[in-house]
């Protein structure tokens, strides 16, 4: 057992209001600077839809992250010879017409125009040419338009559809849409790592947050084609790469980074998770299917004391430990089995985990009386508007019975509340017994979901950096060459 620890994050999807002010607080801290423009390290994306860049999960196109050939695993699209023989002209790169061109306003116009009877008007500018522009697209520019023919309906995840069921999906009764935050998934096998010819970027050894160093990036961009999530950027200014950092400068100060402490739906949490890296290279050559279950095997229990003793032998702190033991990642991934990865298919061990929206049914009414009865909560899973084979091809490789069981446990538990609180329904213990929860486990569920404060969503470790510095003259451990983590104990240790 090769104990490792990584800072790791879950989203709640059921929370989320699509509001973008966890965007806003991201672009204001990291990329509000000159070639950072475009970028969007936090983004919210409205599905069914194109997402930003422009169908960023059609690797097709893009060619990212790990694909299984035989028995061994390699770069789709990067990779030592197919990056060096693309290494002066890489054909599969988003272009900025795929993220959308940044503007501006000239906003003194608002103040200089001349006075007259109509409101005057700030005109866009270009933040590349400088010069006036029409705006065609934006970083969310298909927000809410789950309907759209234009945008959902390009959607990558509907191939995974039949055409009668696509047709069902664009029926007006039937429109629906979700709303999906992306960061970086600071990934346990991450492709853009691999993809660096310059090994600039590192994953850190003491909390597996992955990095881009400033001085080592040469702008070969083959990161940005590595990663498959489409989150490493390039910047035209300084001619480097750039990349989300999870804020780690606010971690190590024991601050929450900034697009999950604003976000207004609480939809974040954030915490440890201790996992075995002798695991790992037998969990990314497995079979699509078998993916999601086997990344969730790796997760170790940070209360099993032998666990603990292999983690303090690999120089992993007791305050880490302990901080592990409290994480409310954990939980919902591992021990509710409820947080699923983004595209496991990717094969780059996403570290951000996803609990899946409950969607809303398709209402119905009984002679002429909206039909609000409770009875046969469960099959309506199958008739939810968006169908659980979407949800699928999101996040279980399209393993559509993981999907259901994790639906199963939400409906479980608000049966179970409206049960407690209203009084209205019969049928609680079945339907818990059915999801496999007690009375307990929902109580738990629900108030980490509902009531969990500030402290109980972020259980962010003490950083150690000390620790880590000590590690400097490591081979392939310091901060700025490639790592994987630690290889020997820390001398401090
Ligand atoms: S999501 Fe982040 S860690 Fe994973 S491959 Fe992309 S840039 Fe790298
Ligand atoms: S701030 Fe939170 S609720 Fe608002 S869009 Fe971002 S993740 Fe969703």
């Amino acid at each position: 057992m090769d104990v490792r620890s990584q800072i790791s994050i879950l989203f709640h999807l059921d929370k989320c209001i699509g509001c973008h002010t966890c965007s806003i607080a991201c672009k204001n801290l990291w990329t509000d600077r000159k070639g950072a423009e475009y970028m969007w390290w936090n983004n919210v994306e409205t599905k069914p839809g194109t997402g930003f860049p422009h169908r960023w999960e059609n690797q097709e196109d893009y060619k990212g992250g790990w694909v299984k050939e035989g028995n061994s695993i390699d770069l789709k699209g990067a990779g030592k010879f197919r990056g060096l023989k693309n290494i002066f002209h890489n054909p599969n790169l988003p272009i900025i017409d795929d993220y959308y061109e940044p503007w501006t306003y000239k906003y003194e116009d608002l103040f200089n125009a001349p006075e007259g009877n109509d409101q005057p008007v700030a005109q866009p500018i270009s933040q590349i040419t400088g010069k006036a522009i029409e705006i065609k697209s934006g970083p969310n520019w298909d927000d809410d338009l789950g309907g759209s023919p234009l945008y959902a309906r390009k959607d990558p995840n509907l191939e995974k559809l039949n055409a009668q069921e696509q047709e069902d999906l664009f029926k007006v009764e039937k429109l629906v849409m979700m709303y999906l935050p992306r960061i970086c998934n600071h990934c346990l096998n991450p492709s853009c790592v691999a993809s660096c010819p310059s090994g600039a970027i590192y994953k850190r050894g003491e909390d597996g947050i992955v990095l881009i160093n400033q001085e080592k990036c040469r702008g070969w961009r083959m990161c940005v084609t590595g990663c498959p999530y489409k989150k490493v950027f390039y910047n035209w200014s300084t001619g480097k790469s750039e990349k989300c950092l999870l804020c780690y400068p606010r971690i190590e100060a024991g601050e929450i980074p900034a697009c999950m402490h604003s976000c207004v739906g609480r939809i974040r949490y954030l915490g440890v998770l201790l996992y075995d890296a002798d695991k790992m290279k037998d969990v990314v050559h497995l079979d699509e299917d078998q993916l999601v279950e086997a990344q969730r095997d790796m997760i170790l229990d940070p209360r099993d004391p032998k666990v603990i003793y292999e983690a303090r032998k690999n120089g992993i702190h007791d305050s880490v430990i302990e901080s592990a033991q409290k994480s409310p990642v954990f939980r919902f991934v591992k021990e509710w089995k409820m947080g699923l990865p983004l595209h496991p298919e990717y094969r780059t061990l996403p570290m951000l985990f996803y609990v899946p929206p409950l969607l809303p049914i398709l209402g119905k009414m009984n002679l002429d009386v909206y039909d609000t009865s409770c009875a046969d909560y469960f099959s309506t899973i199958d008739k939810a508007r968006l169908p659980v084979k979407y949800l699928a091809s999101l996040f279980t490789a399209g393993n559509e019975g993981m999907v259901r069981e994790v639906l199963k446990k939400m409906m479980a538990v608000r049966i179970y509340r409206r049960s407690e609180t209203v009084g209205d329904i019969q049928g609680a213990e079945m339907a818990l017994k059915e999801a496999g929860l007690t009375r307990a486990v929902a109580e738990d569920i629900y108030t980490l979901t509902a009531l969990a404060t500030l402290e109980d969503r972020f259980v962010i470790p003490p950083s150690h950096r000390e620790e880590a510095l000590a590690m400097e003259g490591m081979e392939l451990v310091k901060p700025g060459d490639l790592g994987f983590g630690f290889r020997d104990r820390p001398e401090r240790m």
